[in-house]
């Protein structure tokens, strides 16, 4: 289902605005089984609240989570089954926020991750995205919502901005705090330019090499690390927020002192943090993770030449955290 389907589902029912944005909201909160009981049903035309029924069945079977991994940082991950069986993971993170998948699978097929492994299974609707977030927050507040969970935000465009537009209205979710991420690509760049709520953005970088990005992302639309930050900037400079510049750090493929420099030419004088988040570790996928030390010393370079770096540790390193892994083991011991 998608959102713009459940509101003509609710016109057709009865609803006027008001009481469409009260449903609303109450579902993106996380209380679709309630909403019949809560609601003032003075206010609701009858054949409406004849409707609510199975439409709230209906919302509710949407998703529902099939498990649930905790991690020692306090962040909890969620494999989350949608109607059709197919499954798709959401993660909590400490400090209110939570990771939302935008496909099943996905057709950047980047070399160092599960999800594209087995290439674009389906769309998330719009709906479904929603169905994560009120999932989420039948466990936990959630103020903060990234599309970084399995897919390309940038290659399920409707459904994603369907889902932004509900977040940053009914769903209390302030715009800054929704965080679209993606390897970059032009449609959406020109999208998220004329659209009325303005997320703000991650950009995956990885390294300043158009040959080894090409190599690493090779179904990524075709940029140049340049070309991906040129357009990072333009936004950033339109909406006011830094763009995060995400790079996973691979141990001898993108953490030399060519990519300090690299990064240092690229970088410069932007407005946006750099993400630097050690590779974890995926089984069969050829890559390692640098040491710690390492990846410190690599951000204290950077920090020392006026790049504002950040080290990460991705939430849920020791539930099976990675991308898409979460998924992938859940289907191995199905066919096990
Ligand atoms: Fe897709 Fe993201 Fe995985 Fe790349 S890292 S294959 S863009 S899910």
């Amino acid at each position: 289902m998608r959102i713009h389907e459940l509101k003509q589902r609710l016109r057709d029912a009865g609803a006027g605005a008001s009481h469409e944005q009260r449903i609303l909201r109450l579902w993106s909160h996380a209380l679709p089984r309630d909403s019949g009981r809560r609601l003032p049903h003075s206010f609701f035309p009858a054949s409406l609240m004849a409707a609510l029924p199975s439409i709230e069945a209906e919302l509710e079977g949407l998703a529902r989570i099939q498990a649930v991994h905790p991690g020692a940082d306090g962040s909890e991950r969620l494999l989350v089954a949608l109607a059709d069986g197919q499954t798709v993971e959401s993660v909590l993170l400490p400090r209110d926020g939570l990771c939302v998948s935008s496909q099943v699978g996905c057709a950047v097929g980047c070399r160092f991750c599960m999800t594209g492994r087995d290439g674009l299974l389906r769309q998330v609707q719009s709906a479904e995205i929603i169905a994560q977030v009120a999932l989420a927050r039948r466990r936990r507040p959630v103020r903060k919502v990234v599309f970084m969970g399995m897919g390309e935000p940038a290659h399920n465009l409707d459904n994603v901005m369907e889902a932004i537009e509900l977040l940053g209205t009914v769903g209390n979710i302030g715009h800054k705090n929704i965080v679209f991420s993606t390897v970059g690509d032009p449609r959406a760049f020109e999208r998220l330019h004329r659209e009325r709520i303005k997320p703000a953005l991650a950009l995956s970088l990885h390294t300043t090499k158009a040959a080894l990005r090409r190599e690493l992302l090779p179904r990524a639309p075709a940029m140049t690390p340049e070309e991906v930050v040129g357009e990072g900037e333009r936004y950033a400079r339109t909406t006011g927020y830094p763009i995060q510049y995400q790079w996973t750090l691979l141990d001898g493929v993108n953490d030399g002192d060519d990519e300090i420099e690299g990064i240092v030419r690229l970088l410069s004088g932007k407005y946006g943090v750099l993400n630097i988040i050690p590779f974890n570790a995926v089984d069969g996928v050829g890559f390692s993770r640098p040491s710690w030390e390492r990846c410190e010393a690599l951000a204290r370079t950077l920090h020392r030449r006026g790049i504002l770096t950040k080290l990460r540790d991705s939430a849920g390193q020791d539930v099976d955290g990675g991308c898409g892994q979460l998924r992938a083991r859940a289907a191995a011991a199905r066919t096990a």
